[in-house]
């Protein structure tokens, strides 16, 4: 079964086309500045064959249909017939309290995610819009949603509520939600296999560091804590995100600098984390880079970083009462020994020692602690796209069965 997987944003549309049977990605591209000059889509086959075309992609639904073009094009494509495609499975962001798992998308589930704009602005109306273009393009083929919070959603009353009025978490469903979920998830499956032992088994840390960062406590399989909130602002320092703070801070900050809300959020949002505290980048890259060069700022933005995943997993070994293992995903995570190596040191008390041949040693999925230590330190590729191809296909089967 071919399930073309979507993540919609504002501007642009990533894609892959998956043989969810064969786990075997067809093809995968990006469409950019959709609805701006110079729009273009890049498209890369799965023999490497790959293509960059420029156009008038004015929305959503002509990006699908740039997509729906290349994947079926002669030279470039990969399929003969659009029905070639079996389903498409949708990233999306937030589905609220409502959704603990991957869904059919009905008209129903629609007015459900119209409902949790609000709790998603940035993100949710542009996954709406992906699903009006699939319905315009792909008329009939099903369509799943697999959501970034669903599998934070098992998590306990006491992980997800905060200290303000209970009223305000039932009026405004003000709560912990936590993002990546799908990356999560997805890591916590594959640390399992790697570690030859049943997931209900494992106590679990799961750092997804790129650009937006998170961590999670997965204990026996369920997401029990996780470091982003009730938008991806909360916990780890980001590239751009501020992480944890006294919210008092921001109050002090708007009166002392007359901000209106909406720069108070581009501040916290847009200009804090690696690239408020450096100056200088908010590509871990350029910090590691200038921190080696005797930036002092740049050497801040990187200890405040490793320094708030290190003291997460500490805080998660307490939750769960235990640690079989980290692990290490994202750009950051599956790419930068130095990041590792700093978020690990001096943590043999919870039995994590990394041993540096190995966290320097280039490779895909694998094991960095050292031999014989009581927690192991996995670095493992994350694959969202994967699971979202998987889910779609387990909810197409079933609705085939029905
Ligand atoms: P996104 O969250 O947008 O999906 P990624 O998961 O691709 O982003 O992560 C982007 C981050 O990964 C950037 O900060 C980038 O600097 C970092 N990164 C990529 N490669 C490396 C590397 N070799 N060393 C350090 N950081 C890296």
């Amino acid at each position: 079964m071919n399930i073309l997987v979507l993540n919609c944003g504002s501007s642009s549309v990533k894609y892959q086309l998956i043989n969810g049977d064969e786990r075997k990605k067809l093809a995968g591209g990006v469409v950019d500045r959709i609805g701006m000059s110079g729009a273009t889509l890049s498209n890369v086959r799965y023999d490497g064959d790959d293509i960059k075309i420029t156009g008038e992609i004015v929305d959503h639904t002509v990006a699908i249909e740039y997509i729906l073009a290349i994947l079926l094009s002669r030279n470039h494509g990969v399929i003969s017939d659009k029905s070639d495609i079996h389903a498409v499975g949708h990233r999306v962001v937030h589905g609220g309290e409502t959704f603990s798992g991957s869904v059919l998308i009905t008209a129903e589930v629609i007015k459900t995610l119209q409902d949790n704009i609000e709790l998603a602005p940035l993100h949710n109306p542009h996954n709406l819009r992906g699903i009006s273009a699939c319905e315009a393009n792909l008329p009939g083929t099903p369509q799943v949603g697999v959501f970034d919070t669903a599998f934070h959603q098992r998590m306990p009353k006491k992980a997800y509520l905060y200290g303000i009025p209970y009223a305000l978490y039932s009026q405004y469903k003000i709560r912990r939600y936590g993002f990546h979920g799908t990356s999560h998830r997805y890591v916590a499956d594959r640390a399992a296999e790697m570690l030859g032992r049943p997931l209900s088994e494992l106590k679990l840390v799961t750092c997804h560091l790129g650009n937006g960062c998170s961590m999670a406590a997965v204990d026996k399989g369920i997401s029990v804590d996780t470091t982003m909130g009730f938008t991806p602002l909360e916990g780890l320092l980001m590239g751009t995100r501020c992480g944890d703070m006294d919210p008092q801070i921001i109050l002090y900050i708007m009166a002392k600098e007359g901000l209106t809300l909406n720069e108070a959020g581009t501040l916290l949002n847009k200009h804090s984390g690696l690239q408020g505290i450096s100056g200088v980048s908010s590509d871990m890259r350029e910090i590691i880079a200038e921190m080696n060069n005797n930036d002092r700022k740049a050497g801040y933005a990187f200890d405040v970083f490793t320094y708030r995943v290190k003291k997460y997993i500490g805080a998660y070994a307490a939750a769960m009462g235990g640690l079989d293992a980290v692990v290490f995903t994202g750009g950051i995570g599956e790419n930068s020994a130095e990041v590792r190596k700093a978020c690990c040191d001096n943590l043999g008390f919870l039995g994590i020692e990394v041993d540096d041949e190995k966290n320097s040693a280039k490779g895909k999925e694998r094991n960095i602690s050292k031999d014989d230590t009581r927690a192991a330190v996995l670095v493992i590729p994350t694959n969202e796209e994967l699971v979202i191809a998987l889910d779609t296909m387990d909810i197409v089967a079933t609705m085939d069965q029905t």
